[in-house]
């Protein structure tokens, strides 16, 4: 037709595009940017509209009272946005126009609830005003915005002409062209109703549900548009529905094939009959975000070009599955044909079709609300057969859902179908019926209502995450919990770029408060965020929001020092969750919940890794581990565990009282907040339990011969007066200094275990000042394993063990192990 230049370009806005004036305003400037001279904007109803016109006349249907109020809000709310758009009189003029449409629809709803129902041509009438409202305030605030612009409204029933059949309806394309060439329109910006069109006879009709992108794609066919962009409220057509799959990501491009399918199967942002007018001319049909304009979108064309081998996944619910079956139909040519010619003869109109091979049995699928007629008729189509035992049974199965994998790219490619049924058994969903088209298009599943938001997330996650994406909750945003989320974000970017690991903190939970999100919390913030969102603490709730079956792999690290956290391990184990923590509370706790660990982990087949529990990050639980599995002989573990006691009787030369080292270290932060827990002896005491139980000696605190620093009469009362007594330690500790001066030795507070002995002591030992514990800095540990192997010179670990830093470190390393062991090439 044209040259380019001059060729008309059709833009389409949603309902949730044009909700309110502020709406409307951004819709304005996004027809101001395109530059075109020559350009139609459809517009649906204001959002919830269409809605509330409907509910109107099922209150009238019933007779309800609040009719009138309920026509008014109506109109208040289109005045509401006149009013904040237009200049007075422009306004006053369109309310007034309102006003007297609003005079035939009282009108109306009474003759509804005189014949208390309403013809679809009544119906059709009152429905369309919506479309225009909305147009009419629209075209009045552009023309007025932009004078430059010659902006014409264009009433759709003057344009469109169609015809109502079983499938929907058709356009009557030599009529409607006529129309459009009687409008003719020029260098201009149409403004054009959408939803609603004529019929043969001139009556009012509508285009049905979500007509208006039908609307746009008819407009763009009679003005021979070089594209048409429909614009909603999200950046383009989704991999699924967004609210039922918060992973859901945009598709670049679509074939009108595959969008066809898409749509008919349920993705709601596009109408399934939009496409037929575009693709007969091959116009492009771009999905584009009316809050986002600067978002590229999706376009929908004839040759897309995409990566993507499956392009969504959608269900519908609300469906009912009818199966057919008996020997009878074996080899009898027309059975299908009588089936689904009495159905259509009834109107009953088929969602989904299988047939097994051997012709035994059809299955079929028929919108829930028609399941018991359907089977009404199919038994009396088949009444003869069923009398003489040839068809056994026709089944009803209420209550199922869709789930339909779309894509071109599926076509000869082996192990879609695969994909998606392994991903359903994972989640144990089942599935009730299958079909494939033949175009290898469409996979269709039918299964339970009650598991289609199951099925959906693992399918989805099937196809579009990494199988490395691990959901992960923090237990305990503390000193190590804090290093570790500010560890995670400055390597997730890395991690997901190199390995396809994406590693999602979706849940922390401190003692009292937690924060839960679906989609992954943005670690930059992550300290806002929880101060801002969160809800009173429940381990149970985290734990089951954590182990979504959305993503592939579920682990709870437990930052936190808490016996209570610990005592859950054995759920989360048995349940599929992997556990990776610092906390000493579960392996130096009861025997029984490390039993009760080992088994969970068993029956889950899970991991659980604590490497952090000894010597915060330094490799000791691991090391233990290789020697052990490889057959070494472990005799004698021995070493510094506690990074504070390292510092105490590093630092402490004797020149000042000991007490005074202490405070010291506290006020640093090299103590426990309670200097006992470090001077007890307690926490070496755990950690050579750890170790001990590692080696295979299923060790107690009770086989622990443990001196501690602070003499049981010291042990009660707070903190406070526990440091105010403090200096009560100086006189025999420096008793002790003294003695092991005299024999040239230097103190260290040790942990031993003796297998042959099966020994496990915890105290203040003297050294010589050449031995290697002697010689460490600060707050360093240090542990030598002595071996069948290492036996006259033994294996040393050695390095800082102890702060945030070092400890999340090894935290970190264990749950990239757990990911690695899960099958991340790292
Ligand atoms: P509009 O008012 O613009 O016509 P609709 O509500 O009709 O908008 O359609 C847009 C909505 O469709 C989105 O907000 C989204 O929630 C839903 N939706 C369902 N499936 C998909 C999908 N696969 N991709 C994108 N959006 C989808
Ligand atoms: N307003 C109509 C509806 O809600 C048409 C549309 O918005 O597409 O169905
Ligand atoms: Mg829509």
């Amino acid at each position: 037709m044209a040259d380019s230049g001059s060729r008309w370009r059709v833009h389409k806005f949603g309902g949730s595009s044009v909700a309110d004036a502020e709406c409307m305003a951004r819709v304005a400037a996004i027809l101001e940017d395109d530059p075109r001279p020559r350009m139609a904007a459809v517009l649906s109803a204001c959002r919830g509209v269409t809605d509330a016109l409907l509910q109107l006349v099922a209150a009238a249907e019933c007779r309800d009272a609040d009719l009138r109020d309920r026509l008014t809000a109506l109109r208040e709310r289109h005045a509401t946005i006149a009013a904040a758009l237009l200049d007075p009189a422009e306004a006053s003029a369109r309310v007034a126009e309102i006003d007297g449409d609003c005079a035939e629809i009282a009108g109306l709803l009474h003759t509804v609830s005189v014949i208390r129902g309403a013809p679809a041509s009544l119906r059709d009438l009152i429905v369309g005003f919506g479309e225009i409202w909305s147009t009419r305030i629209f075209s009045t605030y552009l023309a007025r915005r932009n004078r430059r612009r010659a902006v014409r409204w264009i009433d759709a029933r003057d344009l469109i002409v169609v015809d109502w059949g079983p499938l929907g309806p058709t356009v009557r394309w030599t009529e409607s062209s006529a129309n459009l060439a009687r409008l003719s329109p020029g260098d201009e910006t149409l403004i054009v109703t959408g939803f609603i069109a004529r019929d043969a006879q001139g009556q009012q009709t509508t285009l049905g549900r979500n007509g208006s992108d039908f609307t746009g794609s008819i407009v763009g066919n009679l003005l021979d548009a070089d594209e048409i962009h429909i614009w909603t409220d999200v950046d383009g057509v989704l991999s699924a529905d967004p609210r039922l799959v918060p992973d859901a990501t945009i598709i670049d491009s679509l074939s009108y094939e595959e969008a066809m399918e898409l749509a008919y199967f349920g993705a709601k942002v596009i109408h399934p009959q939009t496409m037929a007018p575009a693709v007969a001319r091959g116009i492009p049909i771009w999905i584009r975000n009316t809050f986002a304009p600067e978002k590229p979108g999706t376009v929908i064309c004839a040759r897309p070009q995409s990566n993507h081998q499956v392009k969504g996944i959608t269900s519908i619910d609300g469906l009912a599955l009818i199966n057919l079956e008996g020997a009878g139909m074996i080899g009898v040519p027309g059975t299908a044909q009588r089936l689904f010619g009495a159905l259509r003869e009834h109107g009953i109109s088929v969602v989904l079709i299988s047939q097994a091979s051997s012709e035994h049995s059809i299955c079929f699928a028929v919108p829930d609300a028609e399941a018991a007629r359907t089977a009404e008729i199919v038994r009396e189509t088949f009444k003869g057969e069923l009398e003489r035992g040839q068809i056994q049974s026709v089944g009803v199965t209420g209550g199922c859902s869709i789930l339909s994998v779309v894509g071109d790219g599926m076509a000869g490619t082996p192990g879609v179908a695969a994909k998606a049924f392994s991903s359903l058994a994972n989640v144990g969903v089942n599935v009730r019926a299958i079909a494939q088209g033949s175009s290898e298009r469409n996979i269709s599943m039918v299964v339970d209502r009650p598991q289609a938001g199951r099925a959906l997330g693992a399918v989805h996650s099937a196809f579009y995450l990494s199988p490395h994406t691990v959901s992960i909750g923090l237990v305990g945003p503390g000193h190590v919990g804090a290093a570790l989320l500010d560890q995670i974000a400055l390597q997730a970017e890395r991690l997901m770029r190199d390995f396809r690991l994406d590693l999602r903190v979706r849940g922390i939970v401190s003692s009292r408060r937690m924060l839960l999100q679906h989609a992954p919390i943005p670690l930059d913030r992550w300290r806002d965020r929880f101060a801002a969102g969160s809800v009173a603490a429940d381990l149970r709730a985290f734990a089951t929001h954590i182990h979504t079956d959305r993503l592939p792999h579920t682990v709870i690290i437990d930052c936190s020092a808490s016996a209570e956290v610990a005592a859950e391990y054995p759920r989360w184990l048995a349940d599929g969750i992997h556990v990776v923590t610092p906390n000493k509370r579960a392996n130096s706790g009861d025997l029984p919940l490390s039993e009760a660990i080992r088994v969970a982990r068993r029956q889950g087949s899970t991991h659980y890794l604590y490497e952090a529990t000894v010597g915060a990050g330094l490799p000791i639980i691991q090391t233990l581990r290789d020697l052990r599995e490889t057959g070494d002989d472990i005799r004698r573990i021995e070493g510094i565990l506690s990074g504070t006691l390292a510092y105490l009787f590093n630092v402490w030369d004797g020149t000042q009282p000991f007490s005074a080292v202490v405070a010291d270290a506290k006020a640093s932060g090299y103590t426990e907040p309670d200097p006992r827990d470090d001077l007890s002896g307690m926490d070496v005491a755990r950690k050579l339990i750890i170790l001990g139980r590692e080696m295979g000696m299923p060790l107690a605190l009770a086989d622990v011969q443990l001196e501690g620093l602070v003499p049981d009469s010291m042990m009660a009362g707070d903190t406070d007066s526990f440091m105010r007594r403090l200096t009560e330690l100086d006189a025999p500790m420096r008793a002790r200094l003294e003695k092991a001066r005299g024999h040239d030795r230097v103190l260290r507070y040790v942990g031993a275990l003796d297998a042959a002995s099966r020994s496990a002591r915890v105290g203040l030992v003297e050294l010589e000042r050449a031995h290697p514990f002697a010689n460490i800095n600060l707050t360093d540990n240090i542990v030598r394993f002595v071996t069948g192997r290492y036996d006259r010179n033994p294996l040393v670990v050695q390095g800082p063990g102890a702060g945030p830093g070092v400890t999340a470190a090894g935290v970190f390393a264990d749950l990239l192990r757990v990911c690695a062991y899960l099958g991340a090439r790292l």
